[in-house]
């Protein structure tokens, strides 16, 4: 039989379940409907996390054993991940809006995390340096202490699991502060977390208001590293209070990723990439392929059947596991169908969709291609964070380079060409963080991934991420000659 979800959740603090006494309510995005609240935490929870996770950090018990043990934690960790997909699926599916099948593929990349960085826990090795007869002088990376993690709304379970993991197979204690749009996959995560038997302060997980609890977590002279996962202003205020103690940053921000299609590109690859690349979790991902770069030779032609491919969407609820899905919030459907409108204004085209949904109750968005898309539009340099996609023409390389590279942002960047010698060429020239040649999303976790420009700097997921949890610590020794 098939359980309900429960009505009400907390946040976990020093090892224990806390209530708090402010509730917020979690609607489903495809009725509009609250179906449950979590416990609200308060800066005065944040400090209490901070203390118990900076204690946990200082007494050596996440370091003091040999790293296998550690190495244990994460393998226990992933399996009791893998122990509550199912349920933790329904929950981010209807708390997200996104589709059952991506919700429970969000737990197993979770699961997958822990796994990969397990493998790391015992190979974080420093190096000896020579320095002649006289010296012994070597590195070793230690923790930081404490990590806090400021999760967005759009993929908290993977998301936090890919700063998580790493910071834990470093020996870090974290706190968590998930999104307030979609709290929920979080707690199933960290009741399965809580299950592996962690010490005591390991790990925290926080339900604040951003500008309250997180701006507190991200001021702190406790916290000695955060990941921020979110929004370029957002990303801005943490910078900016991370300043004032000097505190080491991640900044996973936003894109505005631009594939660049040629002729001889294979139809069949190209679509299935514009399929996953843009209509996924309805746009709502940073790396979305939310611009198409199209050799003019074959721009009608594109932009016919990507208007096709859209219109043929199959819309609904995510428990139906459809094609397509609701956005996650009213103000996030006003402020994409604005997009298209100013855009449509500015001289695009909606060839397929280009507004809400009126029939639905939910915040469901018509799956948009926009045509006739000059680069200098807003459509084509914001971030809109939804299922719109702009198609621009070209007529040479450079001018593509010039198009796709013309925003400030720089996350990923996609090539489609059977010519294996342009295609290596315009990996060079694209700026961004990782380059897809004829599939987008083509990596995994085990690719380094994160931004430049105003997508950020570090990288997660891949075996460089542990490097952004640790600190290196140079040993130099004198040693006696005789
Ligand atoms: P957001 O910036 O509004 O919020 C992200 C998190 O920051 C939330 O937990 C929020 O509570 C918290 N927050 C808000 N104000 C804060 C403050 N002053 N101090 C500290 N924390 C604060 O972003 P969002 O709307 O949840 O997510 C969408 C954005 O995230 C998009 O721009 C998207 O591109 C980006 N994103 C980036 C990646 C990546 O890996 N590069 C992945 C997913 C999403």
């Amino acid at each position: 039989m098939e359980r309900t979800i429960a009505r009400h959740w907390l946040n976990y603090i020093n090892g224990e379940w806390v209530d708090s006494s402010r509730h917020l309510d979690v609607a489903c995005p495809a009725n509009a409907e609250p179906f449950a609240t979590v416990a609200l935490a308060s800066v005065e929870d944040a400090e209490q996390a901070l203390d118990a996770a900076a204690r946990c950090a200082a007494s050596g018990e996440l370091t003091r054993h040999r790293p296998a043990e550690r190495v244990k934690w994460l393998l226990h960790i992933a399996a009791e991940i893998r122990a509550v997909a199912e349920e933790g699926a329904r929950v981010l599916c209807r708390e997200n809006g996104k589709r059952l099948s991506d919700a429970r593929d969000e737990f197993i990349e979770a699961a997958r995390y822990f796994e990969y960085y397990a493998g790391m826990a015992d190979k974080i090795e420093g190096i000896s340096v020579p320095l002649g007869d006289g010296y012994v002088d070597f590195t070793r990376y230690e923790p930081m202490g404490v990590s806090v993690q400021i999760v967005p709304w759009n993929f908290p379970v993977s998301i936090c699991a890919r700063s998580l993991a790493p910071a834990l197979a470093a020996g870090n204690a974290v706190i968590v502060k998930s999104p307030e749009l979609s709290p929920l996959g979080l707690c199933v995560l960290f009741q399965a977390i809580e299950r592996a038997g962690l010490p005591r302060g390991a790990v925290h997980l926080l339900c604040g208001l951003g500008s309250k609890v997180g701006a507190h977590l991200a001021a702190s002279p406790k916290t000695k590293q955060i990941v921020f996962t979110g929004s370029v202003p957002t990303g801005r205020a943490i910078l900016s209070a991370a300043a004032q103690w000097a505190t080491p940053s991640v900044m996973e921000l936003g894109g505005k990723s631009a594939a660049v299609i040629f002729p001889d590109c294979d139809r069949n690859e190209l679509l299935a990439s514009v399929k996953s690349g843009i209509f996924f979790n309805a746009g709502q991902v940073c790396s979305a392929m939310s611009r198409l770069v199209v050799h003019r030779d074959i721009y009608d032609e594109v932009l016919a059947a990507v208007a096709d491919l859209a219109d043929r969407l199959v819309t609904g609820p995510g428990e139906d596991d459809p094609d397509h899905t609701p956005l996650i919030s009213a103000s996030q459907l006003d402020r994409v169908a604005a997009m298209c409108r100013d855009a449509i204004a500015e001289g695009a085209t909606a060839v397929a969709g280009g507004d809400r949904m009126h029939d639905r109750s939910g915040h469901f968005m018509q799956p948009t291609v926009l045509g006739h898309v000059r680069p200098q539009m807003k459509i084509a340099c914001e971030e809109v964070f939804g299922p719109v996609l702009a198609v621009i023409p070209f007529d040479t390389e450079d001018e593509a380079i010039e198009i796709a590279n013309g925003t400030p942002f720089g996350l990923v960047a996609g090539v489609f060409t059977q010519d294996v010698n342009r295609a290596l060429r315009l990996t060079r020239r694209l700026r961004a963080g990782q380059v897809f040649v004829n599939e987008w999303y083509a990596g995994g976790i085990e690719t380094p991934f994160g931004g430049v420009g105003l997508s950020g700097f570090g990288r997660e997921k891949g075996q460089e991420a542990i490097y952004s949890y640790v600190q290196t610590k140079n040993v130099a020794i004198r040693v006696a000659q005789h």
